[in-house]
């Protein structure tokens, strides 16, 4: 049977917002020394913002682009649906749609195939980007519409920190426990961000694929148990391989809640601390 300590202490976590789907993982959070946190969604708040549009007709471009979204629960596709539903524009029919984690999306529309996605996805589609003056290397996310290798514009989007994302970081840190941020993002946007939250350099990974992302896991891993916070399904299979996965259960994908060992429930991140704090107290009253 489950010790006393440790039901009260999985209710107690509960209220806070932090669900753990059973006694193990809060006995595992105990000895967990390093949490690693996805960006997009997780560390930020998923409410990105359309910044700019680079296209010879924006209209046209946004709903093309909006077409493919349309069918995508990323929180840049959100943000693309928005900006399209605030100029009063439809979407143009997609079909055949799949979303390729960490890449992008592709479609068929009455031309043919497209695409959307990064300029990893840009390159495997053969298209040449050019430089965008203050925009290849500038600190927002750049999504590209192409169709084969020919590209018809480009899309920015910018996402901000959690309000608690901070605080939770540095409480995390005072409790000796190593944090470190993972995105399949491009590394100025997640210098940018990180730069926000305290994080150093070091501790910034960007442009993985969701395989790069077990594979820090694992590297983390070797020196201690770890704890994996995320929210898409491009983060499902680090969610899976930490010692504790945690997916943001409000906005998160599906997947993710499948992949993981606890649910945050909150958009407090600072509960995440508490709760580590709270298994450590609960593994001393066990012992
Ligand atoms: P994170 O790891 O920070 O959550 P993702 O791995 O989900 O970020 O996304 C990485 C990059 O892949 C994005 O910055 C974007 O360029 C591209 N991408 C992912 N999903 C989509 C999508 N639905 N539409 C366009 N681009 C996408
Ligand atoms: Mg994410």
């Amino acid at each position: 049977s489950v010790p006393a300590a440790i039901l009260s202490a999985l209710s107690a976590a509960a209220r806070g917002g932090v669900l753990f789907k059973g006694g193990a993982a809060l006995e595992t959070l105990a000895e967990v020394r390093a949490f690693a946190f996805d960006k997009t969604g997780t560390l930020t708040t998923g409410q990105a913002e359309v910044t700019g549009i680079y296209a010879e007709d924006a209209d046209r471009f946004l709903c093309k682009i909006a077409g493919l979204e349309a069918h995508s629960e990323h929180p840049i596709a959100d943000a693309i649906r928005r900006a399209t539903a605030e100029r009063g524009l439809q979407p143009d029919p997609v079909t055949d749609v799949m979303a390729h984690p960490s890449e992008g999306i592709t479609g068929r529309d009455d031309q043919g195939p497209i695409w959307a996605g990064n300029p990893r996805m840009a390159a495997r589609m053969g298209a040449d980007l050019p430089h965008l003056e203050g925009v290849s290397n500038g600190a927002e996310t750049l999504i590209w519409l192409g169709r084969g290798a020919v590209l018809m514009g480009a899309i920015t989007v910018a996402d901000r920190p959690r309000d608690s994302s901070r605080d939770a970081l540095a409480a995390l840190k005072a409790r000796g426990v190593t944090v470190a941020l993972m995105t399949g993002d491009r590394r100025p946007v997640a210098e940018r961000i990180g730069a926000e939250l305290g994080l150093a350099p070091d501790d910034i990974h960007a442009g993985l694929m969701p395989e790069d992302k077990v594979d820090l896991v694992a590297g983390l891993a070797a020196k201690g148990r770890v704890a994996f916070v995320g929210d898409g399904v491009n983060d499902a299979a680090a969610l899976a391989r930490a010692d504790v996965g945690i997916a943001m259960g409000a906005a998160g994908s599906e997947v993710a809640l499948q992949a993981a060992d606890v649910a945050l429930l909150s958009e407090e991140m600072g509960q995440l601390a508490a709760a580590h704090r709270l298994a450590a107290r609960t593994a001393r009253i066990i012992r």
